[in-house]
């Protein structure tokens, strides 16, 4: 059996390349972007009015002038007129780009304006008062948004402020979902006393689809020849199949042996860990990948938020975040040589440190319990003792 770390870096070395597709930007939400974003003009891209106000010529104001004819009203999107009288003034308005012949904002708060006259009531302080000079932020040609960055509102904003109508990002693998075992039904039947309703396909679901991967699903019988036929059927359409089920020590447990019979590569099985002992990984063709996580519910769900979708972030080339550390708030004792995943819920204490309290719960077949945790806490396995105080890497899965 390995250890949690030896299998992750074997899940690291497999690093499949999806590919590239532009996108209309309004659909690139969620997405990683795989190219550079630059500015394409100076930010701003003129000396932009901050205030509404008056524009002026600093100089008249040193020279004493307080009383300024308005000659014309400038509004945003207005082209900046190029002549002014001495002593007189535009009314202008924020975001209009500043007439090159004035040089100074004063915002009607400063102000009265009568009878076509704005008469200055407070200092102005400095010449150039109230510009947001062109260039300031950045400069044309400046890479504003670098790839790996998974797209939000804030990066869709800045994409159209430069004129990405299309940005490439990274494409998605295909994904198919498989449950398997005959106690599971669907979830619009009534089962009988000795079946359960099918959960973890749709948990795996529901979890890609927040990283905007759409997924098929399929039931296996706990059938070996039915397994075996789907399964070949898989592998060819597939980039990834994520199972769940069907890998422990039951009688009818026939994944391992019907995915290697299909072609996958075991490249583990049983790892030292808790829950999800019996987590299965192999690799097929020239990049495809099968998890294979242990049925128990907890198990399914742990094993999706420290191995598969951190995977899937790396794979996509989203840049990892850095690890949340949480300090355990009583002591504790874990004797089995395994890495305990502890199903805690965080709060902040009063010196605003993250605190993880344990979840009480019922193993790994508990999965109401999942309601109340916020995350796992990852409790290495060669220790034993756990006192009140110790941080631990704290893998989230509620946000
Ligand atoms: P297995 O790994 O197939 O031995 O299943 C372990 C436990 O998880 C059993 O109690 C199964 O009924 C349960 N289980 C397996 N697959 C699912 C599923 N898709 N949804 C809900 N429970 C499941
Ligand atoms: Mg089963």
């Amino acid at each position: 059996m390995i250890s949690v770390e030896e299998a992750w870096q074997i899940i690291q070395s497999c690093k499949p390349n999806y590919g590239e597709i532009s996108v209309p930007f309004e659909d690139a939400l969620g997405r990683v972007l795989a190219e550079d974003i630059r500015a394409d003009r100076d930010l701003p891209p003129f000396n932009r009015v901050a205030m509404d106000g008056i524009a002026i010529r600093y100089d008249d104001y040193l020279r004493g002038n307080r009383h300024y004819a308005v000659s014309q009203v400038v509004g945003a999107g207005d082209a900046p007129p190029d002549k002014l009288d001495k002593n007189t003034c535009f009314e202008i308005m924020t975001g209009a780009s500043l007439p090159s012949c004035t040089d100074t904002v004063v915002p009607y708060e400063h102000l009265n304006v009568k009878d076509g006259t704005a008469e200055i009531l407070k200092e102005v302080t400095h010449k150039g008062q109230n510009i947001h000079f062109q260039g300031t932020d950045k400069k044309s040609g400046t890479l504003l948004i670098k790839p790996g960055i998974r797209i939000g509102p804030v990066e869709i904003s800045v994409a159209a402020s430069v004129g990405k109508s299309g940005i490439l990002v990274k494409k998605l693998p295909k994904v198919a979902i498989f449950s398997s075992g005959d106690e599971l039904v669907d979830v619009d039947k009534v089962p009988l006393p000795h079946q359960i309703r099918r959960s973890n396909s749709h948990l795996i679901r529901a979890a890609l689809k927040q990283t905007g991967i759409d997924t098929a699903m399929v039931h296996l019988a706990d059938n070996k020849e039915n397994i075996q036929e789907a399964l070949e059927i898989a592998v060819q359409e597939n980039d990834i199949l994520i199972l769940s089920g069907g890998v422990s020590m039951g009688k009818y447990d026939y994944l391992p042996e019907a995915l290697e019979s299909v072609g996958v590569k075991k490249l583990f099985h049983k790892v030292k860990q808790r829950p999800g002992k019996p987590f299965w990984f192999g690799s097929f063709g020239e990049q495809g990948v099968v998890f294979a996580l242990p049925g128990n519910p907890v198990s399914t769900h742990f094993c999706l938020v420290r191995y598969v979708l951190p995977w899937l972030e790396e794979t996509l080339g989203n840049q990892s975040r850095p690890p949340i550390l949480a300090v355990l708030d009583e002591d504790f004792t874990f004797e089995p040589p395994l890495q305990l995943y502890k199903q805690v819920k965080i709060f902040q204490n009063e010196t605003a440190q993250l605190m993880a309290r344990s979840v009480v719960n019922k193993g790994s077949g508990d999965f109401s319990s999942l309601l109340e945790a916020d995350g796992f806490l990852e409790l290495p396995a060669d220790q034993q003792v756990f006192k009140a105080g110790e941080k631990f890497r704290f893998w989230e899965f509620r946000h």
